[in-house]
């Protein structure tokens, strides 16, 4: 018999490709508090009180609309960058950024080209907006930016460099991207992904800071957010700083008032602690910097990371690996067949993810 509500009904129409789209595999939740959870890039310190503070002077009118300008925190990023006010756009996340910025620049036919393994939101976005996907391998765990570069065709619109790149957490240096940049028509965008910017923290190692290379560059835009340094993943804040002729697009493409009240106080707030948020920053690069010569001394093969995790290329073993994180009350973030990516969290569960691995390679 027919269904009698909905009567020999077709399904809606869709695009015929979405079956084949890969899931986006987020960090699992963690199961209980009694799992530290390594695997998502967190900040493993709550927010300030003053972060808190922040998002308490909201919650007594939730009832109310943000300030659909974010006028304030604008203005205060706009003087602490040191870029016009038109130059900054927030999104929900710099992920939410990034699906506006592929929407704004790249359709069917398009390609979108960048390294892989890199972030996996940039296959997702540029598949939702009907683009093509064109990966570069990574040349020793880095961007290979002479291959990119190569891999530029006058179908390419887009081309994202995550700097430091997510999982690998290899980072590339001043002169080769600023060669790159140099090379690529100025018709292409090109998108540095600076989400771990603030774990950067070495000067000599002359990183560039996309904000200076953006600059005279029209067709570069630079993406920053809170989630991980300023530990605000929950709430969903982040902004991309480009030239009008992007960020008009961006604002054009993007949700009306999609960040919320409480995430633009609590970014506001965070940005006057700087000083205080820098100390936890310091904190986590130095234990960055134990986990990764610890787990040399055990045999572990750690390309040299400027972001909160380190990278295992595990290959075959990589599932083996995550198994015995989880057994010890460690979550980790295994690429099937490739590696594993583990976030720096609290001394205590560094120390317990070092004797889990030790163990483990013996
Ligand atoms: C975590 C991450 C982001 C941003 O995440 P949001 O929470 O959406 O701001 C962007 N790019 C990379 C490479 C990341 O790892």
């Amino acid at each position: 018999m027919p269904d009698p509500v909905l009567p020999d009904s077709p399904l809606p129409l869709l695009r015929a490709d979405v079956s084949t789209l890969p899931a986006y595999v987020p960090g699992r939740a963690a199961r209980d508090e009694f799992v530290d959870k390594l695997s998502s890039n967190e900040n493993p310190y709550p927010p300030l009180p003053s972060v808190i503070a922040a998002v308490e002077t909201w919650l007594g009118r939730l009832n109310r609309y943000p300030d659909p300008s974010a006028a304030e925190l604008i203005a205060e990023l706009s003087g602490r960058l040191g870029v016009p006010a038109d130059h900054l756009v927030l999104g929900t996340g710099s992920v939410g950024i990034t699906q506006h910025l592929v929407a704004a620049a790249a359709g069917p036919g398009d390609e979108v080209v960048f390294a892989w393994r890199s972030f996996e939101a940039y296959p997702l976005l540029a598949w939702a907006a009907g683009a093509t996907s064109v990966q570069v391998p990574l040349r020793d765990e880095t961007h290979d930016l002479d291959a990119l570069a190569d891999a530029v065709t006058d179908r390419t619109r887009l081309i994202f460099v995550c700097n430091p790149n997510n999982p690998t957490g290899t980072a590339v240096r001043r002169a080769e991207l600023e060669r790159f940049l140099n090379r690529i028509p100025p018709h292409i965008l090109i998108v540095i992904d600076e989400a771990y910017r603030e774990f950067v923290v070495d000067a000599a190692e002359d990183i560039p800071d996309g904000i200076d290379l953006y600059r005279d560059r029209p067709n570069v835009a630079v993406l920053r957010t809170f989630s991980k340094a300023y530990g605000l993943a929950a709430l969903r804040v982040g902004y991309a700083v480009a030239h009008p002729r992007v960020t008009a697009a961006l604002r054009a493409c993007s949700v009306p008032l999609g960040v919320s009240g409480p995430a633009q106080a609590a970014a506001l707030a965070s940005l006057r602690a700087t000083e205080e948020l820098r100390e936890r920053v310091a904190d986590l690069v130095a234990e960055r910097d134990r986990v990764s010569a610890a787990l040399r001394a055990e045999g572990y093969e750690v390309p040299d990371s400027h972001a909160n995790f380190v990278w295992l290329r595990l290959g075959p073993r990589t599932a083996y690996f995550a198994d015995a994180c989880e057994a010890a009350g460690l979550m980790v973030r295994p690429f099937a067949e490739e590696g594993v990516r583990i976030t720096i969290g609290t001394p205590d569960a560094n120390d317990r993810l070092l004797k889990t691995a030790a163990h483990w390679n013996h």
